[in-house]
């Protein structure tokens, strides 16, 4: 039955569209770790006649991490101790970092290494579930992912400060710790930014020197211990779509007919811009590109809050559909292919987890098989009981609703029933997105 009801399988790797790296380079709240949340302040800097010692020492920095990441990868060493003994001499004297910038180094190596080994790690298993989903089907084995690449860094990537190489002054200054000595910058925070950094409840961390396009920013690293997942039993199930961003199991769709538009327009704007193709043409396109994913941004954060407001006041869970994995090699329904590879629906995702992680809402993940095509009501479960995009109607009882809607309750019956069935099984308070 699986082999038929499941559409044709399309099971080419989609390579990330670069919109969505930038995405995640860039990321605004990074994710929560040991049940600490962390977000990141980005602030202009203004570093007016220190221009050629950062990009100095910023040089030096990438080289040396460069070079420790190699020694690292190529002697297998994963302890940060037993690396700082490698290499800490060496990446003082070849490459004539101070005591500091020599640790902080070390450890953006190391992590990055981290980073690369994590995702080998989890193609792996990805190629491993999808061989065997291959074999019980009677299909030849796809050939393992390529080995992963040890990790280098270029002479502008960033360079990370720690709370002994950077210190904050009052008069919204910094001093950053260089080669040639600490040197002074003015820091150029927004409205909201210098609320961010003003707030006690959160505790101010390393932070990073990025450069982009000839302008510095300092991305300042906060934490805050999570508040304690309030226990609920039932949760508010929510699929998340492109027609309709979000529908959830209380009823309420958040439509995604202006973004359409608007998108569309975009989209125009774009391609005439790219017909033109003269200078000017490509400095409005990049303007163009970041106002696009800015308005998109304001879009998730504002359906993520109400989402997750009305988890707490209904004091319910969120439950969300399982993607790990899916991207790679599950068969994705044709209409949601474009979406399930969109920054945009990840983003949503993510923004949701961290709202919900800071209100102490849980959110369950359900496994995404057949919440289309399945009935609320009874639980029959048919292709043709989905008749187009956004109609469902069940070919045994009848029971006839939106399509979005029908999925959020099937998420939202799902997640409520493994609470209450085997404990503790799938409350997920630290989600994988
Ligand atoms: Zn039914």
């Amino acid at each position: 039955m699986h082999g038929e009801e499941l559409p044709r399988a399309r099971r080419r790797a989609i390579p990330l569209p670069p919109s969505f790296l930038d995405f995640l380079e860039h990321l605004y709240y990074t994710f929560l770790m040991n049940e600490l949340l962390t977000r990141t302040i980005c602030i202009k800097l203004d570093v007016a006649g220190h221009e050629v010692a950062l990009a100095e020492t910023q040089r030096r920095f990438n080289e040396a991490a460069s070079w420790i990441a190699t020694v690292c990868w190529d002697e297998h060493i994963t302890n940060s101790n037993t690396a700082h003994h490698r290499v800490y001499g060496q990446t003082r004297s070849r490459f004539g970092l101070g005591a500091q910038l020599a640790v902080c180094a070390r450890a953006k190596a190391m992590e990055a290494i981290k980073a690369v080994r994590r995702q080998e790690a989890e193609k792996m298993v990805r190629w491993r579930k999808a061989n065997a989903r291959r074999k019980s089907k009677g299909k030849k084995p796809v050939p393992p992912p390529e080995p992963a690449a040890c990790p280098q860094f270029g002479p502008r990537a960033s360079l990370r400060y720690d709370a002994r190489t950077y210190r904050l002054l009052p008069l919204s200054r910094v001093s950053l710790n260089t080669m040639q000595g600490r040197v002074t910058a003015r820091l150029l925070p927004g409205g909201r930014q210098h609320d961010m950094l003003c707030e006690t409840a959160w505790k101010i961390g390393g932070a990073e020197l990025v450069w982009r396009n000839g302008t510095y920013f300092l991305h300042i690293t906060q934490t805050q211990e999570a508040p304690d997942v309030t226990p609920a039993e039932e949760a508010i199930g929510v699929d998340l779509g492109i027609v309709n961003i979000a529908s959830d199991s209380t009823g309420e769709q958040f439509t995604g007919a202006e973004v359409l538009l608007i998108r569309s327009r975009f989209v125009a704007r774009r391609a005439a811009l790219q017909r033109v193709g003269t200078r000017s043409a490509k400095r409005r396109l990049k303007q163009l590109s970041g106002r696009e994913r800015r308005y998109m941004k304001h879009v998730n954060h504002k359906i993520a809050k109400t989402l997750v407001h009305k988890a707490v006041v209904s004091r319910k869970a969120l439950a969300l559909e399982d993607l790990t994995g899916l991207r790679e090699e599950v068969t994705v329904r044709r209409e949601h292919r474009y979406e399930r590879h969109s920054w945009a629906f990840f983003q949503l995702r993510l923004f949701l987890a961290y709202k919900a992680a800071w209100a102490g809402v849980p959110v369950r993940l359900v496994d995404p098989a057949f919440t289309s095509q399945t009935c609320s009501v009874c639980g029959h479960c048919e292709r043709a009981n989905r008749q187009s995009q956004s109609s469902f109607q069940c070919k045994q009882c009848g029971f006839c609703c939106h399509a979005d809607y029908n999925a959020a309750m099937n998420i939202s019956l799902v997640a409520s029933q493994a609470a209450n069935g085997s404990a503790g099984t799938s409350a997920a308070t630290s989600p994988r997105l």
